[in-house]
């Protein structure tokens, strides 16, 4: 049987569901021999899921998935390979998280403002970071709404009346940052990007992938995002995009990134650590 690796992931580090402990139980379960938690904008997963994961004989990959912005509009990098000692990637993740925090509570101002007050402290539990599917639940809670999707389409989801995007970092930006770190940045799902635009900017970055296998694609969306990874050179990455029950139709493995990209990325980590270690 061939190995898989499911280097797209969510753990309650970011808007996830499963603990990192469940996160890696399921990756064993599932057979995978390794696995990237992709937390939004944090790494705080990593502290607990490296002993673990090692434990399990998993290979566990450092890996995170900032918000940026391109023209406007917001996109998803995955970051890999860093080492999780690299005082300056630390720094960045420090950055986007108080990016994040102005934006939840530019984001509560407006919620506020139209009779629907929240308390941040009580989203979540004070462990990684929050995000809009923590204020869409507490909304559902208090039965401002009645359904998950009532909350993003109503009031929180880009461009509806409580949304506020924040200060994000330009994508040109990060991922300058991501190489002074030597780590990989990958367009996460790419096939979201619906504006012809804002792809040609994207494909001009000086990015090192795409995320061509993932749970949500038609074979033809893959098709056409593989086809440009192999005419650029680019790794082609996969990952199921699992966040446990607030997507409950995802499976954890349910796209994989393949063995030979997979050592790529591996081969970066061990390079990267043993830099730090010389630092
Ligand atoms: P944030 O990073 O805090 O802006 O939250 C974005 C996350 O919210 C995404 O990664 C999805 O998990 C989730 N999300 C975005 N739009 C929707 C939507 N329309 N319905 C449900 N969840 C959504
Ligand atoms: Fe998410
Ligand atoms: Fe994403
Ligand atoms: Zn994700």
């Amino acid at each position: 049987m061939s190995k898989s690796y499911d280097l797209h992931t969510h753990s309650i580090h970011s808007d996830g569901t499963d603990t990192v402990e469940e996160l890696i139980i399921r990756a064993k379960e599932k057979k995978l021999s390794g696995l990237s938690i992709t937390d939004h904008d944090t790494i705080s997963a990593y502290e607990e899921a490296l002993p673990l994961a090692q434990k399990q004989g998993l290979l566990l990959l450092p890996g995170v998935e900032i918000s940026t912005v391109c023209k406007g509009e917001s996109v998803h990098l995955l970051a890999y390979s860093f080492s999780l000692q690299d005082k300056k990637f630390q720094t960045l993740m420090k950055s986007l998280q108080k990016i994040r925090k102005d934006r939840n509570l530019e984001i509560l101002k407006r919620l506020e403002a139209h009779g629907m007050p929240l308390d941040l402290h009580k989203l979540k539990e004070d462990i990684g970071v929050i995000g809009r599917p923590h204020i869409a639940n507490a909304l559902l809670a208090l039965g401002h709404v009645k359904s998950m999707r009532e909350a993003f389409d109503r009031w929180i989801g880009e461009e509806k009346p409580c949304y506020a995007s924040g200060a994000r970092l330009e994508i040109k930006k990060v991922i300058e940052k991501l190489h002074e770190a030597h780590a990989y940045a990958i367009i996460a799902h790419p096939h979201l990007i619906r504006n012809p635009a804002l792809e040609e900017q994207l494909i001009d970055m000086p990015i090192d992938g795409l995320e061509v296998h993932y749970a949500n694609f038609n074979i033809e969306d893959e098709k056409k995002w593989k086809k440009l990874a192999d005419q650029r050179g680019w790794l082609k990455t996969g990952g199921s995009d699992y966040h446990g029950k607030s997507k409950a139709h995802i499976e954890l493995g349910a796209s994989y990134t393949k063995e030979e990209t997979f050592q790529i990325l591996w081969e970066r980590y061990q390079k990267n650590e043993q830099l730090s270690r010389t630092q």
